[in-house]
């Protein structure tokens, strides 16, 4: 998407989490602790993936978009379709998109990444505004040479 921007992303803490479950250092029940509402949230606004469940095997991972921000009001925190994203972005200035990978099987679940969408960073890269602006500070030196 054009206007995602500060991603961040959470594969190394998802690979160390799996080592330490391999490993016997976290319980399968620790991890696999997927809430009614998260499942819901994968089954009904999920983004199927070809990923198979790191944990179980049995299931593919859904991926679920949260999305947070001010201009959201009530809608702050719900799980939307990953096509509403782009929508959205046109529409709000700056929202936070949490996405979060589920088993519908175990319940696995973890925080993959996480950016920022909106018409701000359309407004950031706006050709032509420094420039302009750099131009009229040397006439103003110029002048008073
Ligand atoms: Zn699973």
């Amino acid at each position: 998407m054009r206007t995602q921007r500060q991603v961040v992303d959470y594969s190394l803490q998802k690979r160390a989490l799996l080592r330490d479950l391999h490993n016997g250092r976290v319980g399968t029940l620790e991890v696999c602790d997927a809430s009614p509402y998260l499942k819901n949230a994968a089954r009904f606004h999920g983004e199927p993936t070809e990923d198979r469940c790191p944990v179980c095997r049995r299931d593919n991972l859904t991926l679920v978009h949260y999305i947070y921000g001010d201009e959201l009001k009530q809608s702050a925190g719900q799980a939307r379709k990953l096509a509403e994203l782009p929508v959205l972005a046109m529409t709000l200035r700056e929202f936070q998109v949490f996405v979060v990978e589920v088993c519908q099987s175990c319940s696995w679940n973890h925080l993959t990444e996480q950016f920022l969408l909106g018409r701000d960073a359309l407004d950031a890269d706006e050709p032509g505004r420094d420039a302009a602006a750099a131009g009229s500070t040397s006439h103003r030196w110029e002048g008073r040479r």
